[in-house]
This record gives C-alpha cells, structure tokens and sequence, in this order.
C-alpha cells in the first residue's frame, strides 16, 4: 500500500502518532480530529496515501464508495443522530492543511465551535 513516510496521516495510519480511532478496516482509518469543530468531528481516511481527492481514480471509487457509505452508519453509533456536515477540502484553494486525503464529519448539537 503506497504510503508516505513524511505525511501525518500516513504516520497516522502506521501508529507512529497516536490518535483517537473510532473505525478502522483493511482500507479506510476514521479518527477523532485533534481540534474539533463539533462536538463529534471525525476523519475518514484511505490508508493508502492520496495526496489529495484530485488523485482520486476509477480504481478508488469502490473504496470511497465504502468510505461515504460507512460515514451514516458510524455517526449513528457515535451518537450522532439529528444531523452531520460532511466535507472534502481539496487543495490550495480548497484551504487543504493535510496533504492526504480525508473527509471531515462533523455532528452534534449546536452550536459548534466552527461550520
Ligand atoms: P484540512 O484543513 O486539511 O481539511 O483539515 C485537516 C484536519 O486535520 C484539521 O481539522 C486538523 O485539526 C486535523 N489534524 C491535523 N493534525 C492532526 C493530528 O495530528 N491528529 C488529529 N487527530 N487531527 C489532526
Ligand atoms: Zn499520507
């Protein structure tokens, strides 16, 4: 699986850097993110590296296919039941930070610190 020795997430998905896991299979990691913006803000990330969703190739759309469907299911079980923003930032312009793709999920009751 391509990885990144440099990026967060890749050291991340490696255990290198502790994090917070709330699912995790042979292909997607979902982490809580270390500054939220709502009371429930998680990170859904391929543990392959992708830079960013522009690297995104037909070869990937049944794992992000996986990846949206997962997202209902977990914020379910995460308590998270009225409702929940789901975002792709994507790069420069997109105000990417992280350079490996993920997708925030964001829920629970307002107000949010942030979104
Ligand atoms: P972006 O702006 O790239 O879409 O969002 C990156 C997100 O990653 C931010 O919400 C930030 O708080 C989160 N983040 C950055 N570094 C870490 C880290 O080391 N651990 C965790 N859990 N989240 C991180
Ligand atoms: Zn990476």
């Amino acid at each position: 699986m391509k990885r990144d020795p440099s990026c967060i997430f890749c050291r991340i998905v490696a255990g290198e850097i502790p994090s917070r896991k709330a699912y995790e299979d042979d292909e997607m990691l979902v982490f809580h993110d270390i500054a939220p913006w709502a009371p429930v803000h998680v990170l859904m990330i391929p543990k392959e590296h992708l830079t960013t969703f522009y690297d995104v190739t037909d070869a990937h759309t049944a794992m992000l296919g996986r990846m949206m469907a997962k997202a209902p299911r977990l914020m379910r079980e995460l308590g998270v039941t009225n409702g929940f923003r789901t975002l792709v930032n994507t790069g420069a312009d997109g105000l990417q930070e992280v350079q490996h793709l993920h997708i925030h999920v964001m829920g629970g009751p307002r107000p949010w610190a942030k979104g």
